[in-house]
């Protein structure tokens, strides 16, 4: 379930393999970038906004300002104030939402993470080979117009810019929402998806179902929900017990009719807004239902 500390890995992984790297070949294998070719393009970075993936690119010196081919956003480079133009740089813009991943691989490697129809991007460089599988909103567009595609997020729990009071405030704005589907909107802070919005809850005592003006100690929840990605960060199982057993390592989230850990009730799992949430009705009381 790729949630902020996993794409944060991804963007890792991905600077790893290219960051500084020229690109020696692209290949597109969707309809809206297929003809789009970045051979000669240097990868400067890739960085995780959110659950979104940003890998930012550099011209060749000299080339081209823009990518070959058709592209999405496309626009015109803008000449700088002294009238010489700038580096063109460009954002190839990519989300994992529940089944996307990247991986990088040596040349020669044999591309093994998932079946190849699932390929939807090659990135070669002399050095490493990244493949994008089942990747959402591909989106090559100018890195001036980045915050089209990332701006409405809140705070990103692993950003740099990290900022607990503007998500208290944003989710705050919005009192009678269910707080598990606060936390899931991108637009109050940015890096929960499901699995960490049930452990938090289960973790802080609070039924999915609180309104989020009834949530006690909020600021509490934000702070641990920064903690819990901020711990995860850097390995690609996800944890909230502290185990990194398989089958140990949540208190709720996939757990359906287990016993609860703390109390030995069993779990229970219900529809709430789009997804399902799971959630201890001992531990999570909630005097509305
Ligand atoms: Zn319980």
């Amino acid at each position: 379930m790729p949630e902020g500390d996993t794409v944060w890995n991804t963007a890792r992984v991905l600077h790893r393999a290219l960051a500084g790297a020229t690109l020696t070949a692209s290949e597109f294998r969707v309809p809206q970038l297929a003809t789009t070719d970045l051979a000669g393009w240097t990868v400067r970075e890739s960085v995780a906004r959110g659950k979104h993936l940003l890998l930012r690119l550099t011209a060749p010196a000299g080339g081209d300002a823009t990518p070959a081919g058709g592209t999405i956003g496309a626009a015109p480079v803008a000449a700088t104030a002294d009238g010489s133009t700038p580096a063109a740089s460009w954002t190839l813009h990519s989300h994992l939402r529940m089944d996307g991943a990247w991986r990088a691989y040596a040349p020669g490697d044999r591309w093994s993470a998932r079946p190849g129809h699932l390929i939807r991007v090659v990135l070669r460089s002399t050095e490493a080979v990244a493949v994008g599988y089942h990747l959402h909103e591909l989106a090559l567009v100018p890195s001036a117009e980045e915050e089209q595609l990332v701006g409405h997020l809140g705070p990103d729990l692993l950003g740099p810019d990290w900022d607990p009071a503007e998500a208290l405030r944003r989710l705050a704005a919005h009192p009678d929402i269910p707080v598990a589907e606060a936390l899931l909107d991108q637009r109050n802070l940015a890096g929960v998806g499901n699995l960490y919005k049930c452990e938090l809850l289960f973790l802080r005592g609070v039924s999915p179902w609180t309104p989020v003006r009834a949530v006690p100690d909020l600021p509490g929840l934000v702070a641990l929900a920064q903690r819990l990605l901020a711990a995860n960060r850097g390995r690609w199982t996800q944890s909230s017990t502290g185990s990194l057993h398989r089958g140990q390592t949540t208190y709720v989230y996939g757990r359906r009719a287990q016993p609860c850990r703390r109390c030995g009730t069993a779990i229970r799992k219900e529809e709430l807004g789009e997804r399902v949430t799971y959630w201890c009705p001992v531990c999570q009381p909630d005097p509305a239902r």
